[in-house]
């Protein structure tokens, strides 16, 4: 049986799928492990790129461990299973009278698998999503249930908001929830270098700000957005034409005219920039924040430091124009708040994330080698769950903690149970430090 993930990078085949219900049954499955020598990957809803949940040994699902554990209402906390996608989570949280601060760009992921790496959204006063976590409960490579504090392990804990998987796995995430509110979004098409000028007034203006532009265009497709003191109307219809027709059906015969008349990819980029939708809508907050996205795509994402962030973008679109790459998908332009995570892409201060995109059944390779160059020129960090090169001396080196992080690593999975040849070549170059 294969296992592939949504982006179509990776097909492999685990010598064992499990779906876990209880806790004691993930000790079990880690102890014999331990036993057979044998690696263990946990997979959420595999919307990562890179080979994060490749094994060929066992990968464990936590599709049944899924849903609310416990809400506090007086101290604005829910407790949820890891495995909870959030596109359940968000409903359930809504009905109870609650949102979460932020939000990503889809909701299909699980809540362990986003914060595991790194996953963000945008806005000046907010963080990657797992600054939204307050306690992590999971089962080391000795098969050990710990409960994480900020304030009783604040290593741990710090190492535990972004870790790929590296500590064992998590069961349950506790996190900071807010009183449910409605977003208003402005959608707006302007001038690529408007977009940019104005981006610092935007984050100062608006609680979330993000574009995207279409190579060879002069236009973006800006989002702004604030929060609403009324529900407002949402026309189901327009909705169905919006984001169905247009930003999946229509941008889908746009991708499959460039997969086989690549020459036409600029000309296509530019008609489809003509033909983005401005509007302004009102809704749930969890509703806002996500877009459907039906066609399949590659994607490879940095930040960089975000005083950077306008020129970087300025010298992709010249590498764009001077290398003519054969692209139908936008960049897209996001910020976020620095941190003290460890592993986050936001470490040590604010980002810019510039986010490079191809359809599928296209050539990546050469557009996103190229992008990549001008990223890592700015010491660009890399998010884990998106494609990219990077070797682990560049990782050691834009990550400042990332030794501590693996030093501290080892002591809850001496063994290397969650170790495979991907992460060992990854974080410590070709060095293989077991065997699998
Ligand atoms: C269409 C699309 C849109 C996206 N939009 C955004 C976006 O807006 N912002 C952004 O930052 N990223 C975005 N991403 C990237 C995505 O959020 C990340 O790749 C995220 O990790 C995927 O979550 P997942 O549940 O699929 O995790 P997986 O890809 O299944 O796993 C990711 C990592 O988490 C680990 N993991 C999963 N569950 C557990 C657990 N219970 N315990 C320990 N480790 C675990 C896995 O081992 C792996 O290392 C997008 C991806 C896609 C495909």
């Amino acid at each position: 049986m294969s296992y592939r993930n949504w982006g179509r990078t990776l097909a492999f085949q685990p010598e064992q799928l499990l779906f876990p219900k209880k806790e004691e049954e993930i000790v079990r499955v880690i102890r014999q492990a331990i036993e057979e020598k044998k690696t263990v990957r946990v997979v959420g809803a595999a919307h990562s790129w890179t080979p994060l949940i490749e094994t060929n040994h066992i990968l464990l699902s936590l599709d049944r461990m899924q849903g609310l554990i416990s809400l506090s209402p007086t101290q604005m906390t829910a407790t949820l299973w890891a495995g909870t996608r959030l596109y359940r989570a968000l409903p359930a949280l809504w009905k109870a009278g609650f949102s979460l601060l932020n939000q990503g760009d889809i909701d299909r992921q699980s809540i362990a698998g986003a914060f595991s790496t790194g996953t963000h959204g945008t806005g000046r006063e907010f963080g990657i999503l797992a600054t939204q976590a307050i306690h992590y409960r999971f089962i080391s490579g000795e098969g050990k249930i710990y409960d994480v504090y900020p304030e009783l392990q604040p290593e741990l804990f710090r190492a535990l908001q972004v870790s790929l998987g590296l500590f064992g796995v998590i069961t349950q995430v506790t996190l900071q929830v807010t009183p449910r509110y409605y977003l208003r979004l402005i959608k707006r098409i302007e001038p690529l270098e408007v977009a940019l000028e104005q981006s610092e007034a935007y984050l100062e203006q608006y609680r979330h700000f993000e574009f995207f532009w279409f190579p060879y265009s002069e236009v973006a497709l800006v989002k702004l957005t604030e929060v609403s003191e009324t529900p407002g109307q949402t026309s189901w219809w327009r909705r169905w034409a919006v984001d169905k027709v247009w930003e999946n059906g229509a941008f889908w015969v746009i991708n499959k005219l460039s997969q086989w008349a690549p020459q036409l990819s600029p000309t296509l980029c530019r008609f489809a920039s003509r033909n983005m939708t401005a509007e302004i809508r009102v809704d749930k907050a969890y509703r806002i924040f996500a877009s459907p996205r039906w066609v399949r795509f590659r994607e490879m994402e940095y930040s960089v430091p975000a005083a950077a962030g306008p020129e970087v973008l300025r010298e992709i679109r010249r590498w764009i124009d001077q290398h003519s790459p054969a692209v139908s998908f936008p960049i897209e332009y996001r910020y976020v708040k620095g941190d003290e995570i460890p592993l986050s892409p936001a470490y040590g201060g604010d980002r810019v994330l510039i986010a490079v995109h191809m359809y599928y059944r296209m050539p990546y390779e050469r557009y996103f080698r190229g992008i990549e160059s001008i990223f890592q020129a700015h010491e660009g960090r890399p998010h884990w769950g998106k494609m990219h090169t990077a070797s682990s001396a560049y990782l050691q080196k834009v990550y400042p903690e990332l030794e501590s992080f693996l030093t501290l690593r080892q002591k809850y999975d001496p063994q290397g149970v969650f170790l495979t040849p991907f992460l060992q070549r990854m974080l410590w170059g070709e060095k293989i430090l077991l065997s699998t």
